[in-house]
């Protein structure tokens, strides 16, 4: 229970209506995310909890949480599934986490576009939309199954199907956010076009949102792929040329170098060569006839085919945050980095970090689309041994030109997805002149000076300077 006389106290005897957690056991679970997949993470904030939990049904019932909470000056921090995995959802000031989980009905949808609320799970929106119009999201996260769409769009950046539409950075990914303001009397705001990027991957720190717009593709029956090659570098040039066969309607193109899949990958560990690196794919059904000649132009091997519905464990359960999952199952002392290998150089990047590292750092790519060109994201595994190691390979990487999202820091700035410039700060003091919005994670707002520690040579997502949201209440 929240201590008497305190602020969550009085936040909750001023709503009794709402539907409140207050065990300290289930507040605490419902406190955490992924954040332990980092080891520097684990050490800060292993002690994190709320102080209550919080679930509207509805909008109006997530309105009066935000006003209440001003009122008695309390932080709230959003949450839906709480999959974040640098500690985007702890509540690092206490305070309430705001479940958004409840609100998860589609609103309405056509032939390319969905509407839908905040908290609905990725899993139940495409089958509805599959369902509805035969279309389903253009990417997910591989937290399909139990992310939540409000939970991927301030917390997340890509995933499944970023070999043809890149990143929710890209104009056009997002289509509407309905969002709620902190205030005495919380503001409804409808973001469109740029303005929308003032709210997309800002961890709940300047807004609610309770209603997302999205475009559609058309859903296709999906086929898993994987191919097997004698080295790193055939992999790569193997999935980089399949990236660019725009012919050919696919979702994934991963490589996971040797010998993570054999060590790893429980359910396909076995189908793999000695010393081969793979490249896990997914292709629509109807263009798998496309596909024998580039394998066998770059000396590939099929060694699973597997409708993605009926797999044991779909590929992209193996791709993008999840493969250091499946690490993670079998060995607790690997991490991870995020970096872009920009193009045109990708491979030759690849092949540069690869001679530097060895299996202190086995790759992992994501080969996408961004910016109208391919490129690779690199998820590389690392072999924890000290914070100190973990930041020479970091700046080793900056050094070589592959700039890095450092997951290993859980403020928007230090994780270098997102510049927080002059356009973030006023829409915060706007929509939260308190500063109780998931606190603590918008560095710029603690001290307008913050430097980061290390050098940052790209954020993902940038802010435009757009005219003010349009307020609709
Ligand atoms: P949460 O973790 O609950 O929240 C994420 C952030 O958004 C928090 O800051 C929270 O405060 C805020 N938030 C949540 N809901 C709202 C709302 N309605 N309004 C305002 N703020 C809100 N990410 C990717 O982008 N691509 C991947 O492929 C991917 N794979 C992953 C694999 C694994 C194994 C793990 C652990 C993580 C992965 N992630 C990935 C990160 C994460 O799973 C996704 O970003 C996911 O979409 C987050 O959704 P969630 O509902 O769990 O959000």
């Amino acid at each position: 229970m929240p201590a008497e006389g305190s602020g969550v106290a009085a936040l909750i005897a001023a709503t009794p209506e709402l539907d409140w957690i207050t065990d300290p056991a289930l507040v605490r679970q419902k406190s955490r995310d992924f954040f332990w997949y980092s080891p520097v993470l684990k050490r800060q904030l292993n002690r994190v909890t709320g102080e209550a939990v919080v679930q509207p049904r509805d909008e109006a019932e997530v309105r009066a949480v935000l006003a209440a909470a001003f009122a008695a000056g309390v932080p709230v921090t959003a949450r839906g599934a709480g999959t974040g995995n640098y500690g985007q959802a702890m509540p690092l000031h206490g305070g309430v986490v705001l479940d958004l989980s409840r609100l998860d009905q589609v609103l309405w949808c056509k032939p390319g576009i969905v509407r839908a609320q905040a908290g609905i799970k990725l899993i139940d929106l495409d089958a509805q939309t599959r369902q509805q119009v035969g279309g389903e999201l253009r990417f997910h996260p591989s937290t399909k199954r139990t992310a939540t769409l409000g939970g991927f769009i301030a917390g997340g950046s890509s995933g499944i199907g970023a070999t043809t539409w890149g990143t929710l950075r890209e104009a056009g990914n997002i289509l509407g956010l309905r969002v709620l303001t902190c205030e005495a009397e919380p503001r409804v705001l409808e973001l469109r076009g740029a303005e929308i990027s003032k709210a997309n991957h800002a961890y709940g720190t300047n807004g609610i949102i309770t209603e997302v717009e999205m475009p559609l593709a058309p859903a296709w029956d999906w086929v898993d792929l994987a191919v097997s090659f004698p080295t790193l570098r055939e992999a790569a040039r193997f999935a980089d040329s399949f990236t660019r066969l725009d012919g050919v309607v696919k979702k994934l193109a991963c490589v996971v170098a040797a010998p993570i899949p054999q060590q790893h990958f429980r359910s396909l560990g076995h189908r793999v060569p000695e010393g081969h690196s793979v490249a896990l794919l997914m292709v629509a059904e109807p263009f798998l006839d496309a596909l024998p000649p580039l394998v066998a132009a770059h000396g590939g091997r099929e060694i699973l085919r597997v409708p993605t519905e009926q797999a044991e464990v779909p590929l992209y359960e193996h791709s993008w945050n999840h493969t250091t999952l499946q690490v993670l199952k079998t060995d607790k002392s690997v991490t991870y980095l995020q970096s872009l290998f920009p193009a045109p150089h990708h491979l030759d990047k690849v092949a540069q970090l690869e001679a530097a590292f060895g299996d202190e750092v086995p790759h992992h790519l994501e080969f996408v689309r961004l910016g109208g060109e391919v490129c690779a994201f690199g998820l590389s595994l690392i072999r924890f041994s000290t914070e100190q190691r973990l930041a020479e390979i970091m700046a080793a990487y900056e050094a070589a030109g592959c700039p890095v999202f450092d997951p290993h820091a859980f403020t928007l700035e230090a994780g270098g997805m997102k510049r927080v410039d002059g356009a973030q700060l006023a829409f915060k003091r706007e929509n939260d002149p308190k500063g109780l919005l998931n606190p603590g994670k918008m560095a710029a707002w603690d001290d307008p000076d913050w430097k980061p520690d290390r050098p940052q040579s790209m954020h993902l997502f940038e802010t435009a300077e757009p005219a003010p949201a349009e307020v609709l209440e």
